[in-house]
């Protein structure tokens, strides 16, 4: 009993200073524990199935933990022990304006662009709106535009989120860009269409040092001709912190839930 209570502190404790950005690390971390926990309770009660299955667990947690880490710039070290975000507050006022667009005028500019990058985020899957997304990015591609998804790593809610709405929705893989891929084609993207992503898309993780997730690495979509934002209001995201994108000069904000305002847009195509 002792033990049990001393885990039970040991295991609040452990997780209780890491916040915002960092959370689907831990959720990754604390997988690969639990499947190490299985391999140990595999030894105990002799029980080979138990022992591997653990095992499997446990070192795929840990991989993928490790390449989370990575996709955060951090290492897990700092992850754990830096009570990440704790001591920042953010103190930069956002100037700007924000300037909502309708669905009318969305669909014109669409309807003119060649290059379009569409980068889901939590809000995609809330509205549920993965497969007008699919409906809308076939549209596009047959008025002869290029259509590229942006992956964040830790887009969603779970790691992968955003693969598995996708591939549920047909959206051939060869289509989705992983970060890395699709940040050096920002330049050349005429609209980038934000649906239901906020902290991934957040510009101060570059510009604002005092932001909590500075440093982050964020899908640059401010770099883009014309940035769409779909959301429903001006609420943040799971970090709650500003976002500097929605006043830029070229971000367009184009209120409400999701899937109704892509299958809007879609009905505007047909
Ligand atoms: P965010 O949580 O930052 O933002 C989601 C946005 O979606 C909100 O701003 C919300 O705005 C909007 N939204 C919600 N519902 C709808 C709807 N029906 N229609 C349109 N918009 C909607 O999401 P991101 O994907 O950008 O970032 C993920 C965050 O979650 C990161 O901070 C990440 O660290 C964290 N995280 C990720 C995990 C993972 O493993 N992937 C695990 C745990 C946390 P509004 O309310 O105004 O509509």
């Amino acid at each position: 009993l002792l033990v049990i209570g001393l885990s039970l502190v040991f295991g609040v404790m452990a997780v209780i200073p890491i916040g915002g950005a960092d959370m689907p690390v831990v959720i990754s971390l604390l997988n690969s524990y639990s499947g190490l926990a299985a391999c140990a309770a595999g030894f105990a009660v002799d029980n080979n199935i138990l022992i591997v299955a653990g095992s499997l667990v446990g070192s795929a947690g840990i991989i993928l933990t490790q390449i989370m880490c990575k996709a955060m710039n951090r290492s897990l070290s700092n992850v754990l022990f830096s009570g990440f975000g704790s001591g920042k507050t953010e103190t930069t006022k956002v100037e700007g304006e924000i300037k909502p667009i309708s669905v009318e005028d969305a669909f014109y500019v669409l309807e003119a662009a060649s290059n379009v990058a569409i980068v889901p985020g939590y809000g995609m899957a809330v509205a549920q709106a993965q497969h007008v997304v699919k409906e809308l990015t076939e549209m596009m591609e047959k008025n002869g535009a290029e259509v590229n998804f942006g992956i964040h790593p830790v887009a969603g809610r779970m790691p992968g989120h955003m693969n598995v709405l996708l591939a549920e929705a047909d959206v051939p893989y060869d289509q989705l860009l992983e970060m890395d891929e699709i940040n050096p084609r920002m330049e050349t993207v005429d609209v980038a269409i934000v649906i239901g992503a906020n902290d991934v898309v957040n510009p101060a993780a570059r510009e604002i040092e005092s932001s909590p997730i500075y440093g982050m690495p964020v899908i640059n979509v401010d770099n883009a001709r014309t940035v769409f934002v779909l959301k429903r209001s001006m609420a943040s995201g799971f970090a709650g912190i500003e976002n500097p994108l929605f006043y830029k000069e070229n971000t367009r904000m184009l209120f409400g839930d999701a899937k109704e305002s892509i299958g809007g847009l879609v009905r505007e195509f047909s």
